[in-house]
């Protein structure tokens, strides 16, 4: 059988690094990267870190290259994991993530559409638990599951749930294989470094070897449910594999706040009362907070057999020890 080709975009972010890595090394996939932009900074690293992706130039907010990015490939699967992913950006920048979050998702479903691969292709939307919102009148005991009630509660929230909606409209008009994973926070040594678990790990790195005194934070209550990223990007590939197009919900089940996180990224260095070190910045709070987010994997383990290995605990350690043997190398610390 000749080798199954993925096209992913977002190939620079957390998601891509894992996903690619998982499906060129454990799945023997020939993997094909869309990166934006001329002279895009990341080129280079993309080019170091995961040498066996091939890159594509295409934008998501231009159909055209979009079109011929799919016609070139011929995909057997497609992952859409580019957008504007963070929360406090897409409320300094809103219009700019409709663009990117939501309108993108349609700018390649139709790029799919055009190029009369719709009954060929695989296609994977990245959902995200932001579209649940985290309000208590929408809250399942359980946590939110594939049924629940959504209320965003961001722009970066609201444009993602358009994105869910078209992918759900295209399945059923076109009788598309499109699915959405709706995938709770998920961190790890590659999150991007304005997320709150690898602000938070980096400085305790960088705290623990000397380097830097204080942690400026926003709010510390909020609650997520945190996996780690390894583990979900075989959600989304399991999500490809089915007899049956669906939505998921991937999420650990257990929710903690940046409190607790911070407890145990510094009881890593050796330090029990992380009070001192915090700096209340309001700079980090939001216009509109998710109070606490608690996913229900059930569905997912149930028909595709998913299961996170990750605990929360683990998650934090590696995160941190990651980040210790990282800032030491950068700093010539031996
Ligand atoms: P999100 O769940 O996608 O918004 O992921 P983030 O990691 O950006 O934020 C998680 C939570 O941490 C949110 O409730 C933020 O308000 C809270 N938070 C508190 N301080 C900070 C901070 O300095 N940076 C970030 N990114 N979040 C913070």
């Amino acid at each position: 059988m000749s080798k199954k080709t993925a096209l992913i975009t977002g190939i620079t972010g957390q998601d891509g690094y894992h996903l690619s890595k998982f499906l060129y090394e454990e799945k023997g996939y020939e993997v094909f990267g869309i990166i934006r932009g001329q002279n895009n900074p990341r080129y280079e690293q993309v080019k170091k870190e995961l040498p066996f992706v091939k890159l594509i130039e295409a934008d998501l907010m231009d159909v055209s290259s979009l079109y011929h990015a799919i016609y070139s490939v011929s995909p057997d699967e497609i992952y859409n994991l580019g957008a504007i992913s963070f929360v406090e950006y897409s409320f300094k920048n809103p219009i700019l993530t409709a663009d990117v979050t939501a309108k993108g998702v349609i700018n390649l479903l139709e790029a799919i559409r055009i190029t009369g691969f719709e009954k060929k292709i695989r296609y994977y939307q990245a959902s995200s638990s932001e579209m649940f919102g985290g309000t208590s009148y929408n809250r399942p005991e359980k946590g939110y599951n594939e049924e629940s009630l959504f209320h965003p509660r961001s722009p970066y929230g609201v444009a993602k749930l358009y994105g869910h909606w078209i992918t759900k409209n295209y399945r059923e008009s076109y009788d598309m294989y499109a699915v959405s994973g709706i995938l709770f926070n998920h961190e790890g040594e590659h999150r991007g470094e304005e997320f709150v678990t690898r602000k938070i790990s980096k400085a305790v790195a960088r705290i623990s070897l000397g380097l830097q005194e204080k942690i400026e934070l926003g709010d510390l209550w909020p609650k997520r449910d945190w996996g780690y990223a390894g583990d979900y990007v075989k959600g989304m590939w399991l999500m490809l594999q089915q007899d049956k197009a669906d939505d998921y919900v991937l999420a650990t089940g257990e929710t903690h706040s940046i409190e607790d996180f911070l407890d145990l990224a510094f009881a890593e260095i050796g330090i029990k009362d992380w009070k001192p070190y915090i700096v209340r910045n309001e700079a980090f709070t939001r216009p509109a907070e998710v109070d606490l987010l608690l996913g229900d994997p059930a569905k997912a383990e149930r028909e595709l057999g998913w299961k996170r290995e990750v605990n929360f605990s683990d998650l934090v350690s590696l995160m941190v020890q990651h980040d210790l043997k990282e800032q030491s190398k950068l700093n010539g610390i031996e």
